[in-house]
């Protein structure tokens, strides 16, 4: 897939598709996103689910975003930040990458339905609330690593969209580009992710003017080796901004190996 058929395109099949959807999702009563039990609110979890989501709750390490067993202190760091720190400089994430996270994720990515979107946005700034306050511009990653992925959907921009509108924050999708395309991140070592997405991103000629001294954050919606926004970080502070973060619904915590760079 190139970068051409990434963008957005709206054929009248898929509008329609989409309308159906929605007045499918007005007229039915509201379902939780992860098992489809019914429930009373619409965008939620019955009880079960809301249990097997794993919350990532302070105390928490100031760059990875990963829990910590016990309290360090304010701004503590992990070791393996410490020993390789990534591109950014905070990153946060709002729940543990697991089945009923993923399912959520995959609500907003494959069922057309906005209502895990609201739901993952509203868990995201939650988790992230100091990192939006004090940023000046919210900012989508500009690349989806599923390849499989048709809807022409960018759930990174609906979620930035969702966290901007609300916190009264810029959104821009038109400063950071990617600009070639790389294969999919799926099933590749760390080392191969970082090199995947090296050089694929770019911030645009007009768009260094809205960047440098800037508090950019980030967002999408699962940081899983950090390879891809480490790129786009090292991209925008090249570029001048003065401080990049990272906020995310799920980071993949993989106990094997905590080293997420
Ligand atoms: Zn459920």
């Amino acid at each position: 897939m190139d970068e051409v058929s990434e963008q957005p395109t709206y054929s009248f099949k898929a509008w329609g598709r989409r309308l159906g959807r929605r007045v499918i999702d007005f007229l039915a009563p509201p379902k939780c996103l992860v098992c489809r039990e019914a429930v009373l609110e619409p965008a939620s979890l019955c009880l079960s689910c809301w249990a097997h989501l794993r919350l990532i709750d302070a105390p928490v390490c100031n760059v990875l975003g990963i829990p910590f067993a016990y309290d360090q202190g304010e701004g503590a760091i992990s070791p393996a930040a410490l020993a390789d720190p990534p591109q950014w400089d905070r990153a946060r994430a709002a729940v543990a990458y697991d089945e009923a996270s993923r399912r959520i994720v995959h609500s907003l990515k494959y069922r057309d339905t906005m209502e895990a979107g609201l739901l993952m946005a509203r868990l995201m700034a939650r988790a992230g609330q100091p990192l939006i306050h004090e940023a000046d511009m919210v900012i989508p990653v500009p690349l989806h690593r599923f390849r499989l992925w048709r809807r022409r959907f960018n759930q990174a921009a609906f979620l930035s969209q969702q966290i901007s509108r609300q916190f009264g924050k810029a959104y821009r999708s038109d400063v950071l580009l990617r600009t070639k395309a790389s294969r999919s991140q799926v099933g590749l070592s760390f080392d191969e992710r970082r090199k995947n997405v090296a050089k694929v991103f770019e911030v645009a000629p007009e768009g260094f003017g809205h960047i440098a001294g800037r508090r950019i954050l980030l967002v999408d919606d699962v940081l899983t080796t950090g390879a891809t926004v480490g790129s786009c970080a090292a991209v925008l502070k090249k570029a001048g901004a003065a401080h990049v973060d990272v906020l995310t619904f799920a980071l993949v915590l993989e106990p094997k190996r905590p080293h997420i760079g």
